[in-house]
């Protein structure tokens, strides 16, 4: 079994504590993605797993195993860098196989290795070329296949396509998901790009600052974010926040967002969520994703009616084939809609916007955790 297990896992450095009182626990076989801004930990946090950082306090797993004392080679890991740091001198063939020679198996049993994560990456008929001799993308296949001959029990990736052009990214990106498929194994890989996590996790990690922030598959992630840094972080264009007050009015619950909003918030939401009228009378935040916002004057699939309208102003308008994003304001609010293309919406235009209501977020203005 390849679970990877993190119990209250920190390191510090001098005074910078770059992963605190981290817990986590891999699946075996699992796709799992720390993702996060620069400086969040992840890297520091796959290092403690790869035995190349030492940890300050907590236990590391690997097999229901503690490593903490057990050096990187006898961890039965293998990892692949963003520099692919290939040998320059040596071919193909000999950089796939000097991890098994310096180990010493057998001539047969290597050149079988070799040739079968050949086979795996496409990489067969580059097998006697030097390194310089290959595109970004080839250099990163024999990264990848030096990893696999060791058929180690988990791999561990740090950001290993950033180095590669965007469109190369994308099918790289396939492939890698591919290869886990084909492979089975338990993989954790660090990006700070959020469509490669949410492309290619099974689950994904949200770090910031050191903390775990979130834990979870892409899709719960997307649409239940446990806080403001989460929802912001994941989906592009970013979800937007409008500030408001929650208000009550007769029966009803209202996020008044002074002259520019009075949206309802539905029954089904207060019966799922009573504590939000704990609120009442706060200022809250309202999180809307731009892809929930509508232009009101086409159909669309919701009703659009008072209660679910924004008025606001077009200040640019992004045409991007199958939609369009608009830039919108509205007294101190600002804030993106993702529209369906047949939109005519206009720079200097006042529109209405019709809300998804199903798919509101509010979260609590000091804490900024989510209320729902
Ligand atoms: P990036 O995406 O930029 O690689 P990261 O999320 O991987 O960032 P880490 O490299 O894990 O972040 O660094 C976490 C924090 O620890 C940062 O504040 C960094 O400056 C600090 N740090 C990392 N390595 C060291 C070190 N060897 N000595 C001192 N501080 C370090």
């Amino acid at each position: 079994m390849a679970n990877v297990t993190l119990k209250n896992v920190t390191k510090q450095f001098d005074d910078v504590v770059a992963v605190n009182e981290a817990n986590l626990e891999i699946r075996d076989k699992e796709f799992l993605v720390l993702v996060g801004p620069s400086g969040c930990g992840k890297s520091t946090t796959l290092r403690m797993v790869a035995g190349l950082e030492e940890i300050t306090s907590g236990e590391v797993e690997i097999g229901d195993k503690v490593v903490n004392d057990v050096p990187p080679k006898d961890r039965d890991i293998a990892m692949v860098f963003q520099n692919y740091a290939l040998y320059p001198h040596m071919n193909v063939y000999d950089n796939m196989a000097f991890g098994l020679k310096l180990r010493k198996f057998p001539k047969k049993e290597i050149r079988q290795r070799v040739e079968e994560a050949a086979e795996i990456l496409g990489i067969e008929n580059l097998l006697e070329r030097k390194p310089k001799q290959l595109s970004g993308g080839q250099r990163q296949r024999v990264a990848l296949g030096r990893a696999i001959v060791r058929e180690p029990k988990v791999f561990l990736m740090d950001e290993p396509l950033s180095n590669l052009d965007a469109k190369l990214r994308v099918q790289m990106r396939a492939e890698l998901s591919k290869l886990h498929d084909r492979l089975q194994t338990t993989v954790i890989y660090v990006t700070h790009d959020q469509t490669e996590a949410m492309t290619m996790g099974d689950r994904i990690v949200v770090l910031k600052d050191g903390f775990i922030q979130q834990v979870d598959d892409p899709l719960t992630l997307y649409n239940e974010p446990v806080n403001m840094f989460v929802a912001g972080f994941i989906g592009s264009p970013a979800m937007n926040f409008l500030n408001c007050e929650l208000k009550e009015e007769g029966s009803g619950l209202y996020l008044d967002g002074a002259e520019s909003f009075k949206i309802k918030i539905t029954e089904d939401i207060i019966e799922e969520t009573p504590e939000i009228k704990d609120y009442i009378g706060k200022e809250v935040v309202f999180g809307i994703r731009p892809e929930d916002l509508h232009d009101a004057s086409i159909k669309s699939d919701i009703e659009i009616i008072d209660e679910n309208t924004i008025h606001a102003e077009v200040e640019v308008v992004e045409p991007m084939g199958s939609e369009i994003y608009l830039y919108l304001a509205h007294n101190d609010h600002s804030f993106i809609g993702r529209v369906d293309a047949e939109s005519t919406a206009d720079v200097g235009d006042n529109i209405k916007i019709g809300v998804d209501r199903s798919k509101m977020h509010v979260f609590d203005k000091e804490t900024e955790k989510a209320i729902f």
